[in-house]
């Protein structure tokens, strides 16, 4: 599902409880994280959709590079070359989407969470057991601003992965802040502002500590990797995060 404009420029792309974004200026468009491979249709329809063309899209930067944030990254290479920005210690987790590490064994969580099933289901549907890897070609750095559309700034965010970066749009007032906070947890199916189930988080401690950056951009609306857009500001979500802890 398209959400155009959830603030002017940046669109949101949801399919299977696993959100991505275009950042749209007058250089073209940036994909932020490149979903479930089932995205691919969706992609194209949201670009048509926004009056752009493909070649508009100049850029895809990951957050993390888990398999449901490269879903179609090495099919937009293959299509059309666009450079892959991401941390340098994403760079092994993108070319290998599922050697990931994480605190506890994934299998427990769906019958502990009985609501979690039908988003793992659907996420399955939409091609998350097949995912191929893809090359990163461009570093993101701390505090940097990166070179793409939209102009984001990089907000080192180490924990659900260990490099990690949420991006904020200081002109739009916003901030994407990937899996290091988010307002849906696919593993238990909880929604509101919370870090990811420990099943999907190499450090949550680390990542705990990580939400003092992302409070840092004061951003007004808060953008997550699964989950609806949170409009009550990331100093609020950062605390009802710290609240309810990791699952
Ligand atoms: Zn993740
Ligand atoms: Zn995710």
């Amino acid at each position: 599902m398209l959400t155009q404009n959830v603030v002017p420029g940046v669109h949101q792309i949801e399919h299977a409880h696993v959100n991505c974004y275009l950042i749209e200026d007058d250089d073209g468009l940036t994909l932020v994280d490149a979903g479930l491979p089932g995205v691919w249709n969706e992609l194209g329809r949201a670009i048509r959709a926004v009056g752009r063309r493909p070649d508009d899209l100049k850029a895809l930067v990951l957050t993390h590079a888990h398999f449901d944030h490269v879903g179609v990254a090495r099919r937009l290479v293959q299509r059309q070359g666009l450079p892959v920005y991401a941390h340098p210690d994403e760079r092994t987790l993108a070319a290998h989407p599922y050697r990931y590490a994480h605190e506890r064994p994934a299998a427990a969580y769906p019958l502990q969470h009985p609501r979690a099933l039908p988003i793992l289901g659907s996420m399955v549907m939409a091609g998350a057991v097949a995912v191929r890897g893809v090359e990163t070609t461009e570093e993101l750095s701390a505090e940097t601003i990166v070179p793409v559309p939209g102009r984001p700034r990089v907000i080192p965010s180490p924990g659900h992965t260990f490099g990690h970066c949420a991006l904020h749009l200081p002109d739009r007032d916003v901030v994407l802040t990937g899996d290091a906070l988010v307002t849906l947890d696919p593993y238990t199916g909880q929604t509101g502002p919370r870090l990811v189930a420990r099943a999907a988080t190499a450090d949550s401690q680390a990542a705990m500590q990580s939400l003092d950056a992302l409070a840092g951009t004061q951003a007004g609306t808060v953008l997550t990797g699964h989950g609806q857009p949170w409009r009550a500001g990331i100093e609020d979500a950062v605390e009802a995060a710290r609240q309810h802890g990791a699952a």
